[in-house]
């Protein structure tokens, strides 16, 4: 990767950045991410039967009703997807970022070669500070499945600028772009966890900070969402169920009514 290649987004992300803040005194535009989609089918129960593009859609779509309903005249919200088809990373946070959106939830479902791991946990953009936190053999391996959809396109060393999933120097550069917006989404992170605890999947394997690319490049507050383990016999019964789904949803939209009060508040001082 070129230095003058990364100062260039360095800089593009902090322009971008500014003129959104400069533009919203209030949360009026969400977009929902769902991970995945078309021929990435994301992470894969063990039987093979249930993938996450489907759950985390599923989820996606719930959580965007509510908050259409609830804020019916006053919030926004897109979908980078809303049927099952495949957009690159770099297309969700341009999607994101083009919408001139006020907040980015990208929703996943995890997914390891062991059963025992179970939970949710709630990532935010940032080095790995603890790689030998029991988040599955350290976040960075977590990070590099989800970036590894890059390599699905056939030319992803240019339209990336050079960054590769999987070499770990990659992960140098990208954590050197602090996020103009990370104590909002610590913010935004903290309300999201607190209400996925009292959620049908209530184990918390806690917040992180991560270098998930859709999170670096995307000029707004920012979470990215593991909501259970599909390789887990316990979350994946309760993920099979839209009832649970929809519960998920619920509590994801309680936490996106704290921050949008806290967000409308802190704008107004
Ligand atoms: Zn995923």
């Amino acid at each position: 990767m070129r230095l003058n290649c990364i100062s260039a987004i360095i800089v593009a992300c902090l322009t971008s950045a500014l003129c959104a803040a400069s533009d919203n005194h209030c949360l009026n535009t969400v977009v929902i991410d769902p991970g995945h989609g078309g021929h990435d089918p994301g992470g894969v129960s063990k039987d093979r039967k249930t993938r996450e593009k489907d759950i985390a859609l599923k989820i996606a779509l719930y959580f965007g009703k509510k908050i259409s309903v609830g804020y019916k005249d006053s919030v926004k919200v897109c979908y980078t997807r809303t049927d099952d088809h495949y957009i690159t990373l770099q297309g969700r946070a341009d999607y994101a970022n083009s919408h001139k959106a006020d907040l980015f939830i990208s929703v996943h479902i995890n997914a390891v070669d062991s059963g025992k791991p179970h939970g949710h946990s709630v990532h935010i953009l940032g080095p790995s500070r603890d790689p030998g936190k029991d988040l599955v053999e350290g976040n960075l391996n977590v990070c590099k499945k989800e970036n590894s959809v890059i390599l699905l396109e056939e030319d992803y060393t240019t339209k990336y600028h050079g960054f590769d999933p999987n070499d770990e120097a990659s992960y140098i550069f990208m954590t050197l772009m602090q996020s103009a917006y990370y104590e909002q989404s610590i913010y935004l992170a903290s309300f999201v966890e607190e209400q996925l605890c009292k959620g049908p999947i209530p184990y918390s394997r806690g917040i992180s900070q991560d270098p998930f690319y859709e999170l670096w490049k995307t000029a707004m507050p920012s979470v990215l969402l593991e909501l259970g383990f599909l390789t887990n016999d316990s979350d994946l019964a309760l993920l099979l169920q839209d009832k649970c789904l929809e519960q998920i949803a619920e509590k994801l939209y309680q936490a996106f009514r704290v921050y949008k009060k806290y967000y409308d508040e802190s704008m107004k001082i």
